[in-house]
């Protein structure tokens, strides 16, 4: 299919981009990598009426450090951020993710913030914004509001943005002295969306894990040190807790049993690097 007839402006920066959307609404959407929205389009899932091409803005593909955090701009790729030379020192969780999103085409193309703002339960990105405790920038106009990750995913595929609002950046926290990272993944094949995938982190008064694919969005559990048998209950209760689903594909119980093992492996892991 094709999709429906629409016009198309490229906005070289942020506040350009931001007019076009106060001024047109819920008929404007974000152009960032296409990835996503070009298979939106093509079922004709949405008709909108005018994409706004942030791809090519200078001032949007910014990479900085800033008070503590890793500043990610929202026409910078998947690929520049994994290619930066001193994102493992930054944030060591990224590069244990990366070779699971997708293939390296689409990471050429497609955005970090493009994925946040997508927000598919099964999406690598946003799992590691929430385990990492970041948070998004979102700008109306000249007003800039900050949502934690936490605040920002409200359901599938859905999040706290208002359509008038370009997500002009994410915040990753910078990694800690004495922090370790864990990730773990089932999907059906490599670069396929995950079925189910934990992110950890391990630090000196506890954990905190994240779970993508099982419930409607990434949902994280904070945890104090736990080990051998309180760590898998704690695992089996967050398990039953993400209300797991059925579907043609994997079984509800299949999922649980993910969460419980990729659980502790991705906690392992984590423990062995902090
Ligand atoms: C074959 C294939 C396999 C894939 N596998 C995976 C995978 O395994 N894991 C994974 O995580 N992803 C996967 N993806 C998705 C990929 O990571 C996308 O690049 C990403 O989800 C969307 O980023 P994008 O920059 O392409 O956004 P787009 O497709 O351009 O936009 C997606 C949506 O977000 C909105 N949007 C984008 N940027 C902004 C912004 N700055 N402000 C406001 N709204 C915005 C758009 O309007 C649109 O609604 C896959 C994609 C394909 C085609």
């Amino acid at each position: 299919m094709k999709p429906a007839a629409f016009d198309y402006v490229r906005a070289d920066s942020a506040e350009m981009a931001c007019e076009l959307l106060v001024k047109h609404g819920d008929e404007a959407r974000i152009l960032a990598g296409g990835q996503s929205l070009m298979a939106v389009l093509n079922m004709r899932l949405a008709q909108p009426e005018l994409l706004v091409d942030i791809s090519r803005s200078v001032s949007l593909s910014k990479i900085q450090v800033r008070d503590g955090q890793l500043e990610i701009g929202a026409a910078v790729t998947q690929a520049a951020l994994e290619w930066r030379p001193t994102l493992a020192q930054e944030l060591p969780l990224l590069p244990l993710v990366f070779p699971h999103i997708s293939h390296f085409q689409i990471r050429n193309r497609g955005t970090v913030c493009g994925s946040v703002a997508h927000a598919d339960p099964s999406a690598e990105l946003p799992l590691c914004l929430l385990v990492l405790q970041g948070s998004v920038v979102l700008r109306r106009g000249q007003q800039e509001r900050v949502l934690t990750a936490d605040q920002f995913f409200t359901g599938m595929l859905s999040t706290a943005r208002a359509s008038d609002e370009l997500l002009q950046a994410v915040r990753f926290p910078l990694a800690q002295t004495g922090q370790g990272f864990g990730f773990r993944e089932y999907a059906r094949r490599h670069g396929d969306y995950a079925v189910c995938a934990v992110a950890a982190v391990a630090h000196a008064q506890g954990l905190r894990v994240a779970v993508g694919g099982v419930a409607d969005r990434p949902m994280v559990r904070e945890w104090p040190l736990l080990e051998g048998s309180a760590l898998d209950d704690a695992l089996n209760e967050f398990a039953w807790a993400l209300d797991a689903r059925d579907d043609p594909q994997i079984s509800a119980a299949a999922r649980r049993h993910m969460v419980r093992r990729l659980g502790r492996q991705a906690v392992e892991q984590a423990r062995t690097q902090s």
